[in-house]
């Protein structure tokens, strides 16, 4: 690929920066001054160097986040926060998207990512990915709830696949339930409208599990990292 397309992917500087950087003397290609933007570099055998730091590839990025209340989960918005914008500016990547969306009051793990093989492979509602959520629901869940869930919930416009509701306690205070609850489909407010089904209102969401990736409990709302290498290979 060309000198300036493999910075322009892994650094902030653009193709045009990339070219100021070679007229000030300051690229390097195996060790060689770099004298145009157009030279052609191998990302698995050549090495590149701005200003004596070594610059490896990487096409694909991969980041999870846990998602604080108040931010939509697009690229855009016209009058929201984005999950985007709370990417530090070295992080920022224009072709960088959230993998799925949760509502803008849900929390929890979110996958930022440029890998639309990725996103297919944990969106698609054939391939089954589990999401799980932990809610707070207001009142009493009961094990009939557990039995309609796991029974799958036809709601307006499509029948939910069975899900495992789980109860982890009921507060009788606050009269509000604490669950767990594992869907295969990922449709526009589908564990809200599934509680709805059995007369149930979600008072809190939080994504906790999309397949094997568990919400990294040290993340901060609005915090982010890199997926090790681990995490990916379990996700692929
Ligand atoms: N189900 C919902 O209702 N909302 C979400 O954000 C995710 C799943």
């Amino acid at each position: 690929m060309r000198l300036d397309k493999y910075l322009a992917d892994v650094t902030p500087y653009s193709r045009k920066d990339v070219k100021l950087l070679i007229k000030q003397k300051r690229v390097q290609v195996n060790e060689i001054l770099a004298k145009t933007p157009k030279l052609q570099v191998d990302e698995n055998a050549d090495t590149v160097q701005v200003d004596g730091i070594a610059i490896t590839y990487q096409a694909l990025f991969y980041y999870e986040m846990n998602k604080p209340q108040d931010v939509v989960s697009a690229t855009r918005d016209k009058f929201d926060a984005t999950v985007l914008d709370l990417l530090q500016p070295d992080d920022f990547r224009e072709d960088l998207f959230p993998v799925g969306r949760l509502d803008k009051d849900t929390t929890g793990l979110l996958i930022l990512s440029n890998d639309g093989q990725l996103a297919h492979r944990i969106l698609s509602p054939k391939k089954h990915v589990p999401k799980i959520y932990e809610a707070l629901i207001a009142g009493e869940v009961t094990a009939t709830d557990v039995k309609r869930f796991a029974q799958g919930i036809q709601l307006e416009d499509f029948l939910a696949q069975p899900a495992q509701l789980e109860i982890i306690t009921f507060d009788a205070v606050a009269n509000q339930t604490l669950i767990h609850v594992q869907i295969a489909e990922g449709k526009f407010h589908q564990v809200k409208r599934m509680f709805e089904a059995v007369d149930k209102a979600v008072v809190t969401l939080k994504r906790i599990q999309m397949g094997s990736l568990k919400l990294d409990e040290d993340l901060e709302p609005g915090a982010y990292r890199p997926l090790t290498s681990a995490e990916l290979a379990a996700l692929q």
